[in-house]
């Protein structure tokens, strides 16, 4: 029983922070009204991810209790993210977070240069036209603080696991969500 527990707390505080994102997500995307021109059937941003160990047992836990076969989902090699079908996500509802911060005005430390600097990034379809809203703190996604609550997550999350040796650092295709359960 303590070992379930302990492996539920880190995904019980990864769809806490899932939910966050998605309350972040309504309020940026109200706040910047046209500007972000986001829409069902754009696929702009769609590409195969890979996501933390936590993420990934969090979307097959919400997944199998939802009565999903995740081996049963069709997966295509030949699209940007496999998980696309005709323009839509076959697993929107489950999507990790990365795929929720899509099209939003995202601020991040550049750290490529000789000092690391503070730089905003959005999809060149979005802000292309007048009256774009300031960027502030308050009007932009903070991807580093979100990154570091996540891996911290998954940090507590790996060391809880007996049954799976993963690195901390550890990434996870996200299409391996299609796997055999156990060759997972
Ligand atoms: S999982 Fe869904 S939302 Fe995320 S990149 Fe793939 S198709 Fe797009």
């Amino acid at each position: 029983m303590k070992k379930d527990n302990d492996r539920m707390n880190p995904i019980a505080r990864y769809l806490e922070l899932r939910d966050r994102m998605d309350e972040l997500s309504a309020r940026l995307t109200a706040l910047h009204g046209e500007n972000i021109t986001c829409r069902e059937g754009c696929t702009a941003c769609c590409v195969n991810f890979t996501v933390f160990p936590v993420e990934f047992h969090a979307i097959l836990s919400e997944m199998e209790r939802d009565g999903v076969k995740p081996e049963s989902i069709p997966f295509d090699t030949t699209a940007t993210c496999g998980f696309l079908h005709e323009g839509l996500c076959r697993i929107y509802r489950y999507r990790p977070i990365i795929c929720r911060t899509h099209g939003l005005p995202i601020l991040y430390l550049d750290d490529e240069g000789d000092a690391p600097e503070w730089r905003v990034s959005f999809c060149e379809l979005n802000f292309t036209g007048e009256g774009s809203v300031e960027f502030t703190d308050e009007t932009l996604l903070d991807i580093e603080e979100m990154n570091a609550e996540l891996y911290h997550i998954n940090r507590e999350f790996v060391a809880s696991l007996h049954e799976k040796n993963y690195h901390e650092n550890a990434r996870i295709a996200l299409k391996d969500i299609c796997q055999k359960p156990e060759e997972r």
